[in-house]
């Protein structure tokens, strides 16, 4: 994989030791940011590389956004008490980031809907935004046009003891690996150390892998949660799956649900919040 020289990665520290989001700084006359890492990112990793870079937090003009969950964008109103810089958001997700403008009081005027195949030209790069719902409704790739390196947040996943983690969609996100899985990606940089590499710049071969292991990880959980419905002596509620499969994130249990629904494994008995599944 060739990174463009002008993209650097920076590691945000998150929760356990060794964990991080991934920030993309990208170097040109102008700074763009991919993602602005939690709060506390801007004061403990971005601001000081760029000083070791010799450039400026006031030269970040663009803040495009992968998805807007707090570990991918709380950073941004520490950035803009510095600089005057404008963000982009999928259109499904803009109102989180206009909520956060609200409770930290910035100028809502600088967000920016993106959505599917618009080519933003920033920072001397053409990038291209790549719809991928499925972790939430409004991830995106961004795409750099010229080396088809793939900037993926949290769109694939790999495994883990916690993941897939899918607040928005099982269903969505495995369209979504599958229609990437058919694009020629020359390399990714990932949002956060998904196994199996845990690294989080991977070339053409890598990314493969990271889509292989993530279909499998949702097949695997599908399975698994049918299976614990079909072992069940009665219809399970929401609070009852969560005890069966504590290493299960809840967000991801719905999502999964549905899908099993969608495709006739599993019956709904009720109405939310009351419902109960069963296997058929
Ligand atoms: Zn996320």
């Amino acid at each position: 994989m060739s990174v463009p020289l002008s993209f650097r990665h920076i590691r945000c520290p998150f929760q356990q030791p060794g964990y991080f989001t991934s920030v993309v700084v990208i170097l040109g006359d102008s700074i763009t940011l991919i993602d602005a890492g939690l709060t506390s990112s801007p004061r403990e990793a971005i601001f000081p590389f760029l000083a070791e870079c010799h450039r400026s937090p006031e030269e970040i003009e663009n803040v495009i956004l992968t998805h807007a969950h707090g570990d991918h964008f709380e950073g941004i109103p520490s950035i803009l008490e510095h600089a005057n810089a404008s963000i982009y958001v999928h259109e499904l997700e803009t109102h989180r980031v206009i909520d956060l403008a609200t409770r930290c009081n910035f100028d809502s005027s600088r967000i920016q809907s993106i959505t599917h195949g618009d080519i933003l030209s920033l920072s001397e790069r053409q990038l291209e935004i790549f719809h991928c719902p499925g972790h939430s409704a409004g991830s995106v790739c961004v795409i750099d046009h010229e080396s088809q390196v793939y900037v993926t947040g949290d769109s694939i996943q790999g495994r883990g003891i916690d993941r897939p983690l899918l607040f928005y969609s099982s269903i969505a996100y495995v369209n979504s690996l599958d229609r990437l899985s058919r694009r020629p990606i020359s390399g990714a940089i990932v949002g956060h150390p998904f196994p199996p590499r845990m690294q989080p710049l991977l070339d053409g071969a890598a990314v493969q892998e990271l889509l292989k292991v993530s279909f499998d990880a949702v097949n695997t959980l599908k399975n698994r949660m049918e299976q614990v419905l079909t072992n069940a002596k009665r219809p399970l509620s929401l609070d009852d799956l969560g005890r069966l499969m504590p290493d299960v994130r809840p967000p991801s249990i719905p999502t999964i649900l549905t899908e099993l629904v969608t495709h006739g494994k599993i019956r709904q008995l009720g109405h939310d919040p009351e419902c109960l599944w069963f296997a058929n």
